[in-house]
């Protein structure tokens, strides 16, 4: 297993669209191998392919027994009710900010044995689902922020 490299903002792959995973070889089991490695190195709760430079639709998610993968995964449904919580990113180290975000979510993707899985999610869990599957469409939770929230951020407050 590697540790990989942790792309920064303002790192332009960060706002690239990623691209479904067709076949789930043994390159794509070495890269979530990694991930998983690279996000507890660093202490992270998730981690989105194109974050170690990868525009691969693949997450990893600290569910609450272990980090789990997630392939080409997708929100089936979001509650309306919303919650704001402060949340940060490995890929903008030392920020922590408050993001609103739906409180519960279902979502479907592939697991690494190729089975298609569906997972119900709420709290922290359902905010690192969001938070991760934003990062495979190039968004960014300072994209997330409201008006005023940036214009505080703008003048570095
Ligand atoms: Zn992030």
């Amino acid at each position: 297993m590697n540790i990989l490299d942790i792309k920064k903002y303002p790192d332009s792959i960060l706002k690239k669209k990623s691209l479904e995973v067709g076949e789930i070889d043994d390159n794509t089991k070495t890269l979530i191998g990694d991930m998983i490695e690279t996000m507890e190195k660093a202490k992270g709760l998730g981690l989105a392919a194109p974050q170690v430079g990868v525009l691969k639709r693949i997450i990893i998610v600290r569910t609450e027994k272990e980090p789990l993968p997630f392939i080409n995964p997708k929100i089936l449904k979001m509650s309306r009710e919303k919650e704001k919580k402060e949340e940060g990113c490995l890929s903008l180290p030392g920020l922590r900010l408050e993001i609103k975000r739906s409180k519960w979510v279902e979502v479907e993707a592939i697991n690494e044995n190729k089975e298609k899985v569906q997972i119900s999610a709420d709290g922290l869990v359902a905010r690192i689902f969001q938070h991760e599957i934003d990062h495979l469409n190039g968004v960014l939770f300072v994209d997330r922020l409201s008006f005023f929230q940036r214009l505080k951020f703008k003048l570095g407050l």
